[in-house]
């Protein structure tokens, strides 16, 4: 396992090469564009006169940021101007080769950046700036787990627990991009907050049985409807290759599969505008409804 990143460079003609450790807080670009501003600085302290210096590269990204218009980098903009300082005297090229394609000095490069990431770095660090991109990527990390300790320690919420395990950008978008009322029913069935005959009955909608519409056996929860309605058990199979369910979740992606198990049932067309219509609104409201 290696220690973080580090630079390889491979001189061909000049018969110089160089392997170094970059410590734990480089990233890969920086990396690359450092190895590119040693090669210009070597390059400059050997006194070149009227040659043609040509430093290949196979990373497109630091090449394409050395030719952009703007530059908001120190390590790149310090590159850049090592590179325009050799050019004053000298024919200077940056070229593009494709790594881990067999190139003889790119491979070579190659190694000794390996060696040089499997190095200690001894010295303070970072080395080079810390990246926007490690920066976010810390706070990201510390958010989620912050996220899911707090969530892991949280009392009760047994079925959304089943159901989510900790903060899941993916599961968030692909919610983002249902319809209201899909997204209503999901939110619904992972919570348990949804019109189901249990709940209904419990905050005094509906006077109607608790039990369970399609099997008659249990109470209407959505627990029930999830994981042990035998009901649903061939959709269930269908849809998580078992008809109870229980080692299917917390999954990534739950709404398509939770939609497509309650498709066309009519359980949940139970709104408020009915309630209204049947005079039984009072007693019904969106703090009031009982713990799954
Ligand atoms: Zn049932």
């Amino acid at each position: 396992m290696g220690n973080g990143t580090g630079i390889g460079i491979y001189g061909a003609n000049s018969g110089w090469s160089h392997s170094a450790p970059l410590g734990a807080f480089s990233s890969v670009f920086q990396a690359e564009v450092l190895a590119i501003d040693v090669c210009a600085g070597e390059s400059l302290r050997r006194g070149h006169n009227g040659v043609h210096i040509r430093i290949l590269s196979d990373s497109q990204a630091a090449i394409k940021a050395l030719a952009a218009s703007t530059i908001n980098s120190k390590l790149v903009w310090d590159c850049y101007h090592n590179l325009c300082s050799l050019s004053q005297r000298n024919r200077v090229s940056l070229e593009w080769v494709a790594g881990h394609s067999g190139v003889m000095g790119n491979e070579n490069a190659d190694a000794l950046a390996r060696k040089g990431s499997l190095t200690p770095f001894i010295g303070p660090e970072p080395v080079v700036g810390i990246p926007k991109s490690s920066f976010r990527a810390t706070i990201n990390r510390w958010v989620t787990n912050q996220t899911t300790r707090r969530w892991s320690n949280l009392g009760g919420h047994a079925l959304s627990k089943r159901m989510v395990a900790k903060p899941n950008p993916s599961a968030s978008e692909e919610l983002l991009r249902l319809s209201r009322r899909e997204v209503r029913l999901v939110v619904g069935l992972v919570t348990g907050f949804t019109p189901l005959q249990f709940h209904l009955n419990c905050i005094g909608v509906t006077q109607d049985t608790t039990l369970c519409r399609l099997c008659g056996e249990a109470e209407e929860k959505a627990s029930h409807i999830i994981f042990d309605c035998q009901a649903l058990s061939t959709r269930r199979f269908q849809l998580f290759g078992s008809p109870t369910p229980m080692e299917a979740f917390p999954c990534t992606n739950l709404a398509k599969p939770l939609l497509a198990l309650t498709k066309g049932l009519g359980l949940f067309d139970y709104t408020i505008e009915s309630a209204e219509k049947h005079n039984k609104l009072p007693g019904f409201s969106a703090f009031g409804l009982p713990s799954p």
